[in-house]
């Protein structure tokens, strides 16, 4: 499939052809992608047109293109594999796999099925919350017909946020079920763990404690940039909370490690949490 990245089209742009011409040309190009399509009308002398770039759209207006960045997208690095966005951490293009609409809709579905309800989906889950990958792909495709097992991998592996693993034919998310799941992750060895909360939330939080509202376990970060970088999903200044994990856990509060960024926890009482001063995060810019 032919794609073309922002400075393949500012090329195009730059160039001495008249803008019928580089709309003809640049049309041409795209024709030769399977899921391109160009749409374009001529308005009062100006050429307006809709380019549907494989999984990016674009439009041009007179001579202007203007196209939208898509987040979910889910491409492929011949070298890396699965990634979201824009390009791979390598430079790379990659070739687009999934949609930003349909990897939402996925996204969506996978979450349901392994964090809040299985047995809808008619999916049988270890006590470890584990279901047969063939199994919720099936269940998938009963739902969205153009979903299948690959693209339920691509989603998994591109995850920016770690969600899911696969092990052995299975599958299961790795944290924020509101179903009851004996997860069986190694305890946490950090000594300073952090949440990130808007400020409301922050002054409640010290007063009573870290709560988990739906689910199961509260999700901390294993640094106060990770916290504060979580926290900026809900509000624009979060603010940072300090969870003296060592004595949490001396006193009984289970702590399991997920991953390098990730601790999950159960509730934590007032006594061991602190707010962290913006003016010692290390933020970049
Ligand atoms: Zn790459």
């Amino acid at each position: 499939m032919t794609t073309f990245n922002d400075w393949e089209i500012s090329r195009f742009l730059r160039g001495t052809a008249a803008p019928r011409q580089k709309t003809t040309e640049f049309s041409e190009r795209l024709a030769t992608g399977r899921e391109n399509v160009w749409v374009w009308t001529c308005r009062q002398n100006v050429w307006t047109g809709t380019c549907y770039l494989a999984f990016r759209n674009i439009y041009q207006q007179g001579d202007l293109l203007f196209w939208q960045e898509e987040r979910n997208v889910i491409k492929r690095c011949p070298e890396h594999g699965y990634f979201r966005g824009e390009a791979c951490e390598c430079g790379a293009v990659g070739e687009a796999v999934l949609d930003d609409e349909r990897s939402e809709k996925l996204g969506r579905l996978v979450a349901g099925a392994l964090r809040h309800f299985p047995d809808d989906m008619g999916l049988e889950m270890s006590p470890r919350g584990w279901v047969d990958l063939d199994d919720l792909s099936e269940a998938i495709g009963t739902r969205y017909r153009w979903a299948n097992k690959r693209l339920v991998i691509s989603l998994v592996q591109s995850d920016p946020k770690e969600r899911y693993e696969i092990r052995e034919g299975k599958i299961r998310a790795k944290y924020g079920h509101s179903v009851d799941v004996d997860l069986d992750y190694p305890p946490n060895e950090l000594s300073s763990l952090y949440y990130g909360a808007n400020e409301e939330e922050a002054d409640r939080i010290l007063e009573v404690g870290l709560k988990a509202a739906t689910q199961r376990y509260v999700h901390l970060s294993t640094a106060p940039e990770k916290a504060w970088h979580v926290g900026t999903f809900r509000t624009k200044s979060p603010r940072v909370i300090r969870v003296d994990a060592e004595a949490a856990q001396r006193a009984g509060v289970k702590m399991m490690t997920v991953s390098e960024n990730i601790v999950i926890s159960e509730n934590v009482p007032p006594e061991y949490l602190s707010p962290v001063p913006l003016a010692d995060l290390n933020l970049e810019g």
